[in-house]
This record gives structure tokens, sequence and C-alpha cells, in this order.
């Protein structure tokens, strides 16, 4: 979900994106603040004010949000864990953090960052609302919002719920007493979908408590459900990294890869290669030597009414622009690589001869195969 993003620029060297949700919750602060709460507690404030303060107010909150991640992600860097984006988003902010910490001690370094910053920010804020004299009804305003919520966010992500930031506290105490960083994931998931429940029940039952509650009750039931997905997914991917660690690419890839014209059109691969086969995996060859792959991903973006007049040439992965992969590769840092790239399947190389082609599906059937047989 959160691989797209629109770049906006770099800190300390990391790159900054926005997803395209975020302009959704922009605009639902600014205009929870510009309808709602600037109006409630100062009626004196003329409409131009309270926009130009409620945009002000919701900009500093990304600031505050972004402040969060960067903190995750310096204290990341500083243990010498590479940081790849931060993407701001529907729910806040999350860092793309691409390995996962050599040890306990790093993960609790980097997940306490987080909240940490939050909750100070808001202190800070809090201070400046305490101090500043009270002619200055603006920055009272501004700030006392800020503190509160940054105060919240903080709490909020403190919540011992994996893949929270308190879960991954929970987590990295639980893998330091038990060593076991799967069964301290699964606990730290299992925690998460607690609270995702939590949160959906709660959010369920304000629905109902009258009519100016259902948004604040749907909005707590989808950040429930958003969590819980996410509990489930991480414990999932753990796992499977887990699994296929140790593998090397040759003990899973398709070897079957099938040589094709360059001049055949989609329609003839599709029903004399394709269907009659099951084949998925087709290297062009042009007297001998390889153009490029086919794969099903490349015909499905092709409309069908157009397969009996595109050749394969034309619509195959030119070699220069695949990436490639040894068979003596580690699964698990295939299977990483495959997610990161958003690619389907990858060319194995050998001696440059393409000798198979490794995918998502090769690896799951190679899990489930050997789970099967209890391996
Ligand atoms: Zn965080």
């Amino acid at each position: 979900m959160l691989k797209s993003g629109i770049p906006i620029g770099r800190i300390f060297g990391i790159p900054l994106r926005l997803h395209f949700s975020w302009f959704f919750i922009f605009a639902l602060v600014t205009w929870a603040l510009v309808a709602s709460y600037f109006p409630d507690v100062y009626p004196n404030w003329s409409l131009t004010a309270s926009i130009i303060t409620g945009i002000l107010t919701s900009l500093l909150f990304f600031g505050s949000v972004l402040l969060h991640e960067l903190m995750h992600s310096v204290v990341a860097i500083a243990s010498g864990i590479p940081v790849k984006s931060i993407t701001l988003f529907i729910f806040g902010g999350v860092s793309q953090i691409t390995e996962e910490p050599t040890n306990p001690k790093i993960e609790l370094k980097i997940a306490i960052a987080g909240p940490l910053t939050s909750i100070i920010l808001g202190g800070f804020f809090w201070a400046i609302f305490y101090f500043v004299p009270g002619s200055l009804e603006y920055i009272i305003a501004v700030s006392f919002w800020l503190g509160l919520i940054n105060i919240m966010l903080g709490a909020f992500n403190l919540l011992p719920g994996f893949p929270l930031d308190g879960g991954r506290v929970l987590r990295s105490l639980l893998w330091w007493r038990t060593g076991n960083l799967r069964r301290a994931t699964r606990w730290a998931s299992n925690a998460g979908r607690g609270i995702s429940f939590l949160f959906i029940f709660g959010g369920i039952w304000l629905i109902f408590q009258g009519p100016e509650w259902w948004f604040n009750g749907l909005w707590l039931a989808f950040i429930g459900w958003f969590l819980g997905n996410a509990a489930v997914g991480s414990y999932r991917q753990l796992t499977l990294q887990q699994m296929l660690q140790g593998h090397e690419v040759n003990e899973a890839m398709t070897r079957s890869c099938i040589n094709i014209q360059p001049n055949i059109t989609l329609d003839e691969l599709v029903s004399e290669y394709i269907l009659p086969t099951g084949n998925q995996c087709f290297v062009v060859v042009d007297r001998g030597n390889i153009q490029g792959l086919i794969t099903l991903k490349e015909i499905k973006e092709i409309p069908r009414v157009k397969w009996a007049k595109k050749q394969a040439s034309e619509v195959m992965v030119p070699l220069t622009e695949l990436r490639q992969v040894s068979p003596h590769e580690d699964l698990a840092r295939v299977m990483k690589m495959l997610t990161e790239e958003e690619i389907n399947q990858l060319p194995v190389v050998e001696d440059e001869k393409i000798i198979g082609m490794i995918s998502r599906e090769n690896m799951l059937t190679f899990i489930n195969l050997r789970d099967k047989l209890g391996m």
C-alpha cells in the first residue's frame, strides 16, 4: 500500500514521500480545526483567522509526525541499519527500515525513539502554551492543540501491540528474555490483534452512542482494522523470511523456461505455449541471443483485443532492464528484493545463461511442500 507516494525531498539523505491518503487526512484535520475546534473555543475569531491558523496548525502537526519518524530513522541509521524512505500517510508516518534489527537492544532503541520524541514535543508545545502571555491568543490555541495531539500520538504509539512502536518495545523485551525472535514476534503480534479488536469493538460501540460520535467511532474501528491487518501481515512476513533463510534459489526455481521467437504473437504464445502446458516463463531468443523475458504479467498488461497483433519482442522485458540473481543467492534475500521492488519474478543467471526463473509463487510452493513433508 505504501510503496507509492509523491517524493518531496530528503532529510539526512532519507527520501521523504507523501502517500495520496495523506492529503485526505491533512484536509480532515484542517477542516476539524477550522469548522469545529477553533469556533468552539474561540468564537470571536474571524473565519479567515480560523482558516490560516488551521492550516498552520495542520502543517505543524504533520511536521511533528515527520519528526517522530525521523527519530526512528536516525537511531536506526546510527545503529547501522539503513532506512529506505519515510512515507507520510493517512495514519501518520512509516519509516521503511529495510532490515530487521540484529539484536533486541537495537530494536528497543529504534522503537522507543519515536514516541519519546512525540511526548517531548508535546511537552515543548505545552511549555509554550503555559509561558506565552494570554494576549497572544493564536499562539496559545495552536500550542495547546499541538501539545495535546503530540502527547496523544506518543501514548497511542506506545500501546503494546506489534507493529505499533509499543509492540516493538514489547517484542524486543520478549526477544531479549527468550532469545527467540519468532516467538517474540508471535506474542507481540497477538497483542497487536487484541488491541485491534478492542479498537474495532470500541469504535462500533461509539457509533451507537449518538450522531455526534459516529465519525469518531468509524475512525477508531478503521484504525483497529488497519492495525489488525498490519499485525498479521508483519508476523507472516517475518515467518516467511525465516523459513526461506539458508535456502538457495536453485532449490525453488522453475527450470523449465521455454525459448520462443521474437516475432511470435501473444495469441500464439497463449494458445500454443501457455494454456496447453501451464508454463509461465518464456525467454525470447533471436538467433541464439537472449533478448528478454515474458511472463504472465507482461501479457496481462496488454488488452486482449491486441493479442493477435502484438509480438513477443514488443511486450518482453528487455534483458538489459532485468535484475538477475545467481542460483546460489539466499531465498530470503530474493523474497525481500521482490517485495521491495514490487516485481513478481527474476531470471536466474549462471555463466551468462538464463537457467531458470524464481518467483514469489515458487518460494511459497517450496515452503508449503516442505511444511507438508514435515521438513
Ligand atoms: Zn513510531
